[in-house]
């Protein structure tokens, strides 16, 4: 795949405005225009997205989902609705396929796309690239009724900050000449890779703005960081980024190895490892929607001996603290006092996101702690109860949404995404007439 080209801003990154909470209130009338917040609802939850009338109360991702009740206890706090999200995704990534076949999905409501993917030699100038991407904003829109963000760069990383600059419902297509200004500002820790650790370690040397290490010179930040670092770092503070959209088949599986130094005999040592790379899986895992049944260490031993073992679960999973305690467990089943070189952990048989993974991951205690003994973990019970949000159906009132539930009541509104906003009822939590239903059809005639 081959670097995007600088000179053009033929790099699209697409971004769905608030996604979650977007389908939420298209799919439930009664929650337009107000705060809806997807996440975890029990006591540990976070948010997952917050729709922009809920960001008006300081509500955002990742805060604690108590937090959250308590910056604006009248929001609407819904568990998600996996499928339906995965059924816009795809009818999105879908049209982004259009464009080009160069599109690499991030995660459920963000790709990259590069237009000279298309090979149809077309010049991809401001004009060219602004009517392309309005026309797929547009389309977008017709097909799913949601708003779609869009930044185009000479570069990934330009892309996903002109994505950012006016969202919701925007457009930034930034000229090449200008990237140099747009950057100089922005704090360092919007270049990838910048976390948090990096950007204490600049403000240490005086750095805090991206223009700051544009203007110190490659030279410089070499002698503060070494020739990989400094160099790279230098290139992106100029917008200069390499990376280049690369289209995803369908993953088969998705993995992460580390290889040693020294050969580890540590087993415990060896158990934290494979706990941070179970992590690093997930989170890849999560970013695209995905979850896995089987999960698979890889072990080099000292002689290059290579040995993997797995073992396939009930459920597909993407949580750390799971994939990890598999891992640890086929790792017990391995000799390691010779010396371990490499270990690696992976997830396979990938099917959509199992359904409470995604927003229960985050509750998830630190790595350090998960090599402590766990229970055994219970087979996932049919009936969970019903869920905030949830898609429902009565025999006599229709199709409607779980608004909430407890000591034995559930509250359903029936109403849906070509509906006026519906009315309440109550039910007995076992009423035979109601029962979980699939995500309503979104119809773009309707
Ligand atoms: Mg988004």
């Amino acid at each position: 795949m081959p670097p995007p080209d600088p000179s053009r801003p033929g790099v699209l990154h697409l971004d769905l405005d608030a996604f979650f909470a977007a389908v939420e209130q298209r799919d439930k009338p009664s929650l337009r225009g107000k705060p809806v917040v997807v996440g975890g609802v029990g006591g540990r939850g976070v948010v997952a997205t917050a729709s922009y009338e809920a960001r008006v109360f300081g509500i955002g991702s990742a805060m604690p989902t108590g937090q959250a009740r308590r910056l604006c206890p009248n929001a609407a706090y819904l568990a998600g609705r996996f499928e339906a999200y995965r059924r816009v995704s795809s009818q999105v990534m879908g049209l982004a396929r259009e464009l080009s076949p160069l599109v690499e999905p991030v995660s459920l409501d963000e790709a990259y796309v590069d237009l000279s993917g298309r090979g149809d030699g077309r010049v991809w100038d401001v004009a060219a690239v602004t009517e392309v991407a309005e026309r797929f904003r547009a389309d977008v829109k017709a097909l799913t009724g949601l708003t779609v963000s869009v930044g185009a760069g000479g570069s990934k990383l330009v892309a996903k900050i002109a994505s950012d600059l006016r969202k919701p419902d925007a457009l930034v297509v930034v000229p090449p000449a200008e990237q140099a200004e747009l950057l100089a500002p922005l704090p360092v820790q919007r270049i990838p890779g910048v976390g948090s650790v990096s950007a204490e370690r600049l403000r240490r040397h005086g750095f805090t703005t991206i223009g700051e290490l544009a203007r110190a010179g490659e030279s410089e930040l070499v002698r503060l960081l070494g020739r990989a670092h400094g160099s790279g770092l230098w290139a992106l503070s100029r917008g200069i980024d390499p990376r280049p959209v690369v289209s995803e088949r369908e993953a088969k599986s998705v993995s992460a190895e580390e290889t040693f130094g020294v050969d580890l005999t540590d087993r415990r040592d060896l158990e934290h490892r494979a706990a941070r790379l179970a992590e690093r899986v997930t989170s890849r895992l999560r970013a695209q929607g995905l979850a896995g049944r089987t999960v698979t260490i890889k072990v080099r031993r000292y002689d290059f001996q290579t040995a993997n073992r797995s073992r396939t679960l009930q459920h597909a999973t993407s949580t750390s603290r799971e994939v990890a305690r598999h891992a640890r467990e086929l790792l017990s089943g391995i000799d390691v006092s010779d010396g371990i070189r490499l270990l690696g952990v992976g997830v396979s048989g990938l099917t959509g996101y199992a359904q409470a993974d995604l927003l229960s991951d985050a509750d998830e205690p630190e790595v350090a702690e998960l090599v402590e003994e766990e229970p055994e973990e219970e087979a996932p019970e049919p009936s969970a109860g019903w869920r905030p949000g949830q898609d429902v159906e009565h025999d006599d009132h229709g199709p409607g949404w779980v608004q909430g539930s407890g000591t034995g009541r559930v509250t359903v509104r029936f109403e849906g995404p070509h509906t006026p906003p519906g009315r309440i009822r109550t039910f007995a939590d076992d009423d035979p007439a109601l029962r979980p239903a699939d995500p309503p059809v979104y119809d773009p005639r309707a």
